[in-house]
């Protein structure tokens, strides 16, 4: 017989679990969504997709959800003919009132069809019934949704595996690997990638291609237009020798940040041992 708090945990587990799927979904459709708009209305059929890998592989296929997995539960059926498999019509059920009515919910949200007295009052008496069931299911300890009390449908150890005992040993784990997690995002913070990106490329293409092609000299007319450090159209251009220009902002803030006496160019490497290398441009257009 599977605890209270374990049917909790899970429901909890289950909530987010599902929260960080979509966050991730949100994340990987916002720079396609920038680009072409047809993805931004699709949104709720990717979600649907979504819901629905998720529920064909967890309470489909296993009769566990994803949080049930975690705590060693799976779905039973608690009719009395049914030896506690889930029949096709209660899958069936549950599969619609997890994943086919949301998306109806989101897609049809402005439409007529939902936005009646008929469609307002079902929801509030579902959220009614859920809070009710959930009153009842803290006092008997069955029936954790209110779907699972319509259907007949509550979980159950899975047979052969243990409860999940939170012991010191879990605890402690848990909070090493909260501090180590803590301290990585806190170093991640420090590190400046930018810089290390910077000396590699120095280290690596500055050996790879002689020093004469980055002269002056060897400046195409694509130099002129773009700031070696930021990639914009150089305001108020300056260089320092090599064919690279930058922003008069640009170059003198970065020379303040990682100069001195050993400023090199971030492209190329070229050195320059003092401030007055930085040298404004003059271009004539003759
Ligand atoms: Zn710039
Ligand atoms: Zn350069």
């Amino acid at each position: 017989m599977a605890s209270r708090i374990d049917k909790l945990d899970y429901v909890i587990l289950d909530q987010q679990l599902s929260r960080s799927f979509h966050d991730q979904l949100e994340q990987t459709l916002k720079p396609l969504e920038q680009r072409f708009s047809i993805f931004s209305l699709f949104k709720p059929e990717f979600r649907l997709l979504l819901n629905g890998y998720i529920y064909l592989h967890s309470l489909a296929r296993d009769a566990s959800s994803l949080g049930q997995k975690i705590y060693n539960l799976k779905t039973v059926s608690k009719l009395s003919a049914s030896n506690g498999i889930m029949s096709k019509l209660q899958l069936y059920i549950l599969g619609t009132s997890t994943v086919l009515i949301p998306y109806i919910r989101e897609r049809f949200s402005r439409s007529k069809l939902l936005n009646n007295k008929l469609a307002y009052f079902l929801e509030d008496a579902f959220k009614i019934g859920e809070l009710l069931n959930f009153l009842i299911f803290l006092q008997k300890g069955c029936y954790p949704h209110l779907m699972y009390r319509l259907l007949f449908l509550d979980c159950d150890l899975i047979e052969g595996k243990k409860r999940i005992s939170l012991d010191s040993y879990y605890v402690n784990r848990n909070l090493m690997w909260t501090s180590i997690s803590e301290i990585l995002s806190y170093l991640i913070q420090i590190v400046d990638f930018n810089r290390i990106g910077l000396i590699i490329r120095q280290k690596v293409i500055s050996k790879l291609t002689p020093s004469n092609l980055s002269s002056e000299k060897n400046r195409e007319s694509r130099d002129y237009r773009i700031c070696a450090i930021c990639d914009e159209w150089p305001n108020n251009p300056h260089h320092i020798g090599c064919k690279h220009i930058f922003c008069y902002f640009c170059i003198h803030s970065d020379y303040m940040q990682y100069g001195g006496s050993a400023y090199s160019c971030p492209q190329c490497g070229h050195k320059i041992s003092d401030v007055s290398h930085i040298k404004q441009l003059y271009m004539s257009w003759t």
